[in-house]
């Protein structure tokens, strides 16, 4: 078993971006600029947000963090968008999800430019990406593309089985790994919650990519000898023994699965790290394209 180090890919790419941002500057452009959105108090979205924030200082890239009361009207918070959309210093927008339940999640993603859409979510970034277009992909599944080809994990060929088809996570990885360029040209099998013998289809499966936000649900017995795994998972379970007081468990039972696998991603410290690295190659994308 290999670990799929999410600290140290993701330390790779944002010291080449530092880099990349360093000689930017250099020639006398601007550095790369991400403004983000936090409304409301979510402990996740506070640590996720700041976790952005710190990475933007580390590559030299300049943030703006908006918060934003949970009481905001969708109405005010389109139209902070709207003047980040028109701010030229402004290269990417991010808006943390999930959102109060009086705003429309999908208002807020069609709203922002999709010249700005570093999170990849708009339907015009969504349908590029289908397409093979240049399109700022969605952060978590670019990651892990990053994390596969940083390991030069054999993806040709090969039956990729993904648990989960959210539009964040899971729909867009399994159109990922089945193009036709590496990492992918993988045959992909999605699952969902309404999918018939999943332990069946993921014995199948050379990677399987778990992105179902169930704890520990894929065990020893659901996985073949020599399987990569990739645990999207994030949950939040109680744990009195910590001072949080709450451990974060993935979605694969690490301690089952990493026996059986060639490589394997833990959590903390796997796809977690790597989706703000993705993030902050799309925001310096979305930089480098107005030069
Ligand atoms: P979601 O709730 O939007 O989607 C979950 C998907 O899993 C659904 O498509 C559902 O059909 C499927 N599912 C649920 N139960 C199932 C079951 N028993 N068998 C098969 N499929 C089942 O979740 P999401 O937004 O895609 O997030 C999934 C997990 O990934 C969560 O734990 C989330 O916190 C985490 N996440 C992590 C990162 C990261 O950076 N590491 C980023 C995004 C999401």
């Amino acid at each position: 078993m290999n670990l799929l180090d999410g600290k140290i890919v993701s330390q790779a790419v944002k010291d080449r971006l530092k880099t990349q941002t360093a000689e930017r500057l250099l020639q006398g452009k601007k550095a790369p600029h991400l403004a983000a959105i936090l409304i409301g108090n979510n402990g996740a979205s506070e640590t996720y947000v700041a976790s952005k924030v710190k990475s933007c200082a580390e590559v030299g890239f300049t943030s703006t963090l908006i918060r934003l009361e949970e009481s905001i009207s969708e109405q005010d918070l389109l139209f902070k968008l709207t003047e980040l959309n028109e701010d030229f210093d402004v290269d990417g927008i991010l808006v943390q999800l999930p959102l109060p339940k009086h705003i429309s999640e999908q208002k807020v993603i069609e709203t922002i430019l999709p010249s700005k859409d570093v999170d990849g979510f708009h339907p015009e970034s969504v349908g590029r990406m289908v397409q093979g277009l240049p399109a700022f992909y969605p952060a978590t599944p670019y990651g892990i593309l990053l994390m596969l080809e940083h390991y030069k994990i054999e993806t040709k060929g090969k039956h990729a089985v993904v648990i989960g088809r959210s539009n964040i996570v899971g729909r867009p990885i399994s159109i990922m790994l089945n193009k036709n360029e590496y990492p992918g040209n993988c045959t992909v099998t999605v699952c969902h919650s309404h999918t018939h013998n999943l332990k069946g289809i993921c014995l199948q499966a050379d990677i399987i990519i778990a992105a179902l936000g169930k704890p520990e649900f894929l065990k020893g017995d659901m996985v073949k000898e020599g399987a990569v795994i990739v645990d999207v998972g994030i949950t939040r379970v109680p744990d009195a023994s910590k001072k949080s007081g709450f451990a974060i468990k993935g979605d694969v039972d690490f301690n089952e699965v990493a026996p059986k696998s060639s490589y394997i991603t833990p959590v903390p410290g796997g796809v977690g790290p790597m989706t703000i690295a993705a993030l902050m190659m799309n925001t310096f994308k979305a930089c480098a394209a107005k030069d």
